[in-house]
């Protein structure tokens, strides 16, 4: 395997990155997941695009543009003839001294791994998930915004750590005035009716590259879409929920609490939505062409 570190391509034993790295050393730093679908990088400058605002946020300086970032993205992708998989862009403020100051990191480090990801296994996708909403509450807005996809993913994995000890494959975060936000690494949706409802992105939820797909498939199959609060009423009371991600792509929920979503199985709408997102996997994105 062949790794992008900062525009060379060196084998994964030699991808190495500095122990006074203030990603590793202070979490600081910025990344992205984004999928590859039969050479298709799905939805790739939408992911580059929200790399470099995030980026601009914490006020670090990616040093190259946004069209050399794609660049690199399919080279690694290329390099490594991946066709199907998963890649992770990681942005981080570079090497510095044990002191937390960014200003001593001279240049941003980049990587690239272009890899396979399972997130949840298989049965799930046909059979749905079972969730739980965990104590831990979502990082406010004005401490750590939610929308930047930071290297600081302790909140997420508070939340995950909680939903494991409870027996639960993944958990629903609430924000801190008790409004569903969003899964330790997915979005959230509901349909009641024939709505299709997620929170709204200021409740403290990722802007979702999926969670985008999916509201343009729901305005598609004329569905009323609503980007709003919603409360733990609303996940109880639901006809249907799922998650949506990168790496989950559109996965089922059936249980939340242990209240049963649709009898216990994948909803009707779901099923439709999970369909029309596999159609545009291989259609929106930026094609690979891989050497022969
Ligand atoms: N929320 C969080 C906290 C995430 O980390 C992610 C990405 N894994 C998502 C939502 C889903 O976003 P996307 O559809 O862009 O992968």
């Amino acid at each position: 395997m062949l790794i992008n570190l900062n525009g060379k391509l060196v084998n994964k034993e030699d991808a190495k990155i500095s122990v006074f790295d203030h990603g590793l050393l202070y979490g600081d730093g910025v990344f992205e997941g984004i999928r590859i679908y039969g050479g298709n990088i799905f939805k790739l400058k939408e992911h580059i695009e929200r790399l470099y605002d995030s980026a601009k946020f914490i006020n670090l300086s990616i040093p190259l543009t946004k069209e050399k970032m794609i660049e690199e993205v399919v080279k690694t992708v290329a390099a490594n003839n991946l066709k199907d998989g998963y890649i992770r862009l990681v942005v981080t403020r570079g090497e510095g001294d044990l002191g937390l100051d960014p200003k001593k990191c001279k240049i941003a480090t980049y990587f690239i791994i272009a890899d396979k990801i399972v997130l949840y296994p298989e049965e799930f996708y046909k059979n749905g998930l079972s969730i739980t909403t965990v104590a831990t509450r979502r990082n406010v807005n004005e401490a750590l915004e939610p929308r930047v996809k930071s290297l600081n993913y302790l909140n997420n994995i508070l939340a995950k750590i909680e939903a494991n000890n409870a027996g639960s494959l993944e958990a629903i975060i609430i924000n801190q005035q008790g409004y569903v936000s969003e899964a330790t690494g997915d979005n959230i949706f509901i349909i009641k009716d024939n709505s299709l409802i997620t929170p709204s992105l200021f409740c403290g939820v990722l802007n979702g590259i999926t969670r985008a797909t999916v509201i343009d498939i729901g305005k598609k199959l004329k569905m009323d879409v609503k980007e709003t609060v919603m409360t733990r009423y609303d996940l109880y009371t639901a006809d249907e929920c799922f998650l949506t991600g990168t790496a989950a792509e559109v996965i089922p929920v059936i249980k939340i609490d242990g209240r049963e979503i649709n009898g216990g199985v994948p909803g009707k709408m779901t099923k439709t939505i999970m369909r029309e997102f596999k159609k545009l996997t291989k259609k929106i994105g930026i094609k690979v062409k891989y050497k022969k």
